[in-house]
C-alpha cells in the first residue's frame, strides 16, 4: 500500500491508449491519492470506419471520448499535442521528445507510463514514435542541457524515477497489478470511447466475415451494442494475466524504477505505488 502520494504522466499516441492498456491501473492509482496527467500526441481522426465521418468529426469526438474516459479513471487532466494520426512516425524523433520533456518539466511526474519502445509486433507508427520520445525525454529531463530554453519559461530539469512501459505484445515484464476491483472502472472507460467500441465491434465483424469462419453468436451483434462483447474480450485477457499472480484481473508492465538501483539496495525494497 502506498503511502507517499505520488504524480504520475501517462503519455499516449492515442485517446483510448491509457484505458485499454493500463485502465485499471490507473484508476486504482488515481482512488490512492496519486495525481494522474494525460498528454495524447495525436488528434485521432483516422480512428474510424464510419464512411460519413470526416477527420475534423472524429477528431472532435474523440476528444471528447477521451475527456470522458480519463474522467471515469480520476484523471485530473488531458493535454492534445494536436499532431496528425497515422503519420506520428513523420514528426522528427526529437521534435517530439522536446514535447514530452516540456510535459513532463510542467506536471512533475514520479511515474510515467507509455507504450514500450522495445516491445516486438507493434504495427502501429504512432505508438512507436510516442514510445521512443517518451522513454528518451525521461531518461534525458533531468539534463540540464537538454532544452535549456526550457528555464525562460520557468521550466525546470526534473527526474522522472520510475517507468511503466506497456505494449500489445509485453516483454520482460516484471510488474503486475491486480485490477480485480478496478476491471469495471476500467470497462466504463472504455466505453465512453463509443466511437472506438463501435470500431472494435465492426473490426471484429469484418474479421469473421473476412476469415469465412461462423461464430452465430457474434455474426448478428449490432456494433452500437458494444458492451457484451468488450466487456467479455478485455475480461478474458484481464484474467490471462491476472492468473499469473493468482488474481483474477491484472494488467502488466516492464517496469524500470530509479535506472534499476533496486539490485543495489540489498536488505532495502522500494515502496510499491499500486
Ligand atoms: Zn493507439
Amino acid at each position: 500500500m502506498a503511502n507517499n502520494k505520488k504524480t504520475v504522466l501517462v503519455i499516449v499516441a492515442h485517446a483510448d491508449d491509457m484505458e485499454f492498456m493500463a485502465g485499471g491501473t490507473i484508476a486504482k492509482m488515481a482512488d490512492r491519492g496519486h495525481d494522474i496527467h494525460e498528454v495524447i500526441a495525436t488528434n485521432n481522426e483516422r480512428g474510424t470506419l464510419e464512411p460519413a465521418w470526416s477527420q475534423e468529426l472524429a477528431a472532435e469526438a474523440r476528444q471528447e471520448e477521451a475527456r470522458r474516459g480519463a474522467k471515469v479513471l480520476g484523471v485530473q487532466s488531458v493535454e492534445f499535442l494536436g499532431y496528425e494520426d497515422g503519420r506520428l512516425s513523420e514528426t522528427p524523433l526529437n521534435e517530439l521528445r522536446e514535447k514530452c520533456m516540456r510535459a513532463m518539466r510542467r506536471v512533475r511526474p514520479h511515474i510515467i507510463f507509455t507504450w514500450d519502445p522495445f516491445a516486438n509486433y507493434e504495427n502501429h507508427q504512432d505508438h512507436r514514435a510516442v514510445a521512443w520520445a517518451t522513454i528518451e525525454a525521461a531518461s534525458f529531463c533531468h539534463f540540464p542541457l537538454y532544452h535549456p530554453e526550457h528555464r525562460d519559461e520557468g521550466l525546470e530539469p526534473h527526474y522522472v524515477g520510475e517507468h511503466y512501459y506497456f505494449a500489445k505484445v509485453p516483454q520482460d515484464v516484471n510488474k503486475i497489478v491486480d485490477i480485480s476491483d478496478y476491471i469495471d472502472r476500467k470497462l466504463e472507460s472504455l466505453y465512453e470511447h463509443k466511437s472506438q467500441m463501435v470500431l472494435t465491434v465492426t473490426d471484429f465483424k469484418l474479421a469473421l466475415e473476412a476469415s469465412g469462419l461462423r461464430l452465430p453468436a457474434f455474426e448478428n451483434i449490432d456494433p452500437q451494442n458494444y458492451r457484451p462483447l468488450i466487456a467479455q474480450q478485455i475480461k478474458a485477457w484481464a484474467a490471462t494475466v491476472g492468473r499469473k499472480i493468482n488474481v483474477v484481473y491484472g494488467e502488466e508492465f516492464r517496469r524500470v524504477r530509479f535506472g534499476g538501483i533496486e539490485r543495489w539496495l540489498g536488505e532495502q525494497a522500494l515502496e510499491e505505488d499500486t
